[in-house]
């Protein structure tokens, strides 16, 4: 079942989120009250989210599926699988 708000992509906490408008981008954006920052879980490719490629190492780690990490994070599995690429490209 698909939840209705995504794990925190600093933290990775999944129990702090709620929703924080509507980015620039006309997305929408989320807030954890744990870090105190918002995200937003469309990312047009750029290599710039540090944090989201963080996550999916740790979760990487859990033996999560890139598809199982696509559903808990809202990023299209496309974008996981970009990250997975780059991070064995980083650490052979
Ligand atoms: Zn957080």
């Amino acid at each position: 079942m698909k939840k209705d708000t995504p794990i925190c992509h600093y933290c990775g906490r999944a129990d702090r989120i709620k929703r924080h408008g509507i980015g620039r981008t006309g997305r929408q954006r989320y807030y954890c009250a744990e870090c105190k920052k918002t995200f937003q879980t469309y990312y047009i490719y750029k290599g710039k989210e540090q944090n989201i490629a963080h996550q999916i190492e740790r979760l990487l780690a859990e033996n999560y599926t890139p598809e199982r990490i696509s559903n808990e994070m809202h990023v299209r599995l496309a974008t996981i699988e970009a990250h997975i690429r780059q991070l064995e490209g980083v650490n052979p």
